[in-house]
């Protein structure tokens, strides 16, 4: 006689299926849906040839689908709204201080890796909406001049 096991996405006690000894997750459609994201999501931090290969897959279908996002937009407009409202609260958030630096060494501390918005030179004091959000991996630190 089987046991019963707790979901890990619902929490309700299920019977496990003959042919999946180790199941953890019911069999219910959302909770599956939530394993197979669960998995995803794991692969994605923890493997970086599926990270890549899901980013070329899907520039691939953004080239050929490249109105989607517009029509999706036109079509509905209150998910634009509250995007919009979520992104003015992510910038109100953000203590962002522009910061102009003509030598990076000189940072009192040196940048770590992480996100950072990117935009010209130029523009970097009044164009915050231009800003490309990047992820900067540092591989070395900077080191100091010779003197
Ligand atoms: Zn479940």
């Amino acid at each position: 006689m089987k046991s019963t096991r707790l979901c890990l996405a619902c929490g309700n006690a299920f019977l496990p299926l003959l042919h999946v000894p180790r199941q953890r997750y019911c069999s219910s459609k959302t909770c599956q849906r939530a394993r197979r994201r669960d998995w995803q999501n794991s692969r994605l931090r923890n493997d970086s040839d599926y990270r890549d290969n899901q980013a070329r897959a899907q520039a691939k279908w953004r080239a050929g689908h490249s109105s989607y996002w517009r029509e999706y937009r036109a079509a509905h407009p209150a998910y634009c709204e509250r995007n919009r409202s979520m992104q003015r609260l992510r910038n109100a958030r953000r203590s962002f201080r522009p910061i102009a630096k003509m030598d990076a060494i000189r940072l009192p501390r040196p940048l770590g890796s992480g996100f950072y918005l990117l935009s010209h030179a130029d523009d970097a004091s009044v164009a915050k909406m231009n800003a490309w959000t990047v992820h900067i991996a540092v591989l070395s630190a900077p080191t100091a001049p010779p003197p």
